[in-house]
Order: structure tokens, then sequence, then C-alpha cells
């Protein structure tokens, strides 16, 4: 069986295509971590919440510009058990890396997973919930892990 090969000749104008859309996103991100708060942006038109939250909806392709509070609760998406170094060499203690899906939003967040005792008891769908560092600083890292409820 052959493919077909389509050449679809066009102009493409690569001026609506800025880093600032996803640097707005990240700014926005960051700003809430300092109060403990989650924020994202809605797209009035769908409805879809994005966090970190872009200035344009990736479905509806216009601009959106109302910023929400999301959840600080969500479900497991998916994980990697980490059970050895780069190298290949185990580790003594395996961690979890994670994306998790907050309540109300169509987007994902990474991070490490905490509040489980044996990895192999962990399914996708389990009950998160964010976690603090004690002390903010408006930073990535102000968010520490996700952990299990
Ligand atoms: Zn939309």
């Amino acid at each position: 069986m052959t493919q077909e090969t389509r050449i679809i000749e066009n102009t493409w104008d690569l001026t609506a295509y800025q880093w600032k859309i996803e640097s707005d996103a990240l700014d926005l991100y960051v700003k809430g971590l300092k109060d403990k708060k989650i924020l994202g942006r809605k797209c009035h038109k769908c409805g879809t919440v994005y966090v970190p939250g872009p200035t344009y909806c990736r479905k509806c392709f216009i601009d959106i510009d109302k910023v929400v509070e999301v959840a600080q609760e969500g479900v497991l998406d998916a994980f990697t058990v980490n059970i050895a170094d780069v190298k290949g060499n185990l580790i003594e203690h395996p961690y979890i890396t994670c994306t998790v899906k907050l309540d109300g939003t169509h987007s994902f967040l990474m991070g490490i997973l905490e509040g489980w005792t044996d990895w192999r008891s962990v399914k996708e769908g389990m009950r998160i919930k964010v976690v603090w560092k004690d002390v903010t600083q408006g930073a990535l890292a102000d968010l520490s892990h996700f952990q299990l409820i």
C-alpha cells in the first residue's frame, strides 16, 4: 500500500507565533504560586481551562484573558516509577514523577508524587492534592509536590 503525498502550497504568517504567548502563561502561573494559588486562563467561548494559561485558546484560536484560580485537588493522570539512575543503577529510594489534572482544568501539570508506600499500588485516576513549600518565593519550586489523598 502506498501513501499519498499531498503538497499544499500556501503562505504562513509566522508573525502570529511569538514566544511571549507562552511566557505570559508561565508568568501568570508563577505569580499565583507565590500566594499558594494556581492560576490559569479560561476560554470564554468553549470553556476550556488551561494551566498554565496561554493568552489564546488552542481550540478556538481566539485571544483569552479571563484569569481563573483553579482547584488544588485533582486526579493522577500518568506516572513513572523511577527505580534507577541514568546509568541504570538501582537507587535506594524510588520516586514517582507524574502528570496530574486538577479539577475543572483541561491541561496537565507535572511534578513529584508522594504519599505512597508501595509504588505497585499507585493507579491512574487516584485523587491527589497540591502540597506547597512552607515559604513561597514566586518560583516553580513553590509547588513542592503532589500528594495522594
Ligand atoms: Zn476556546
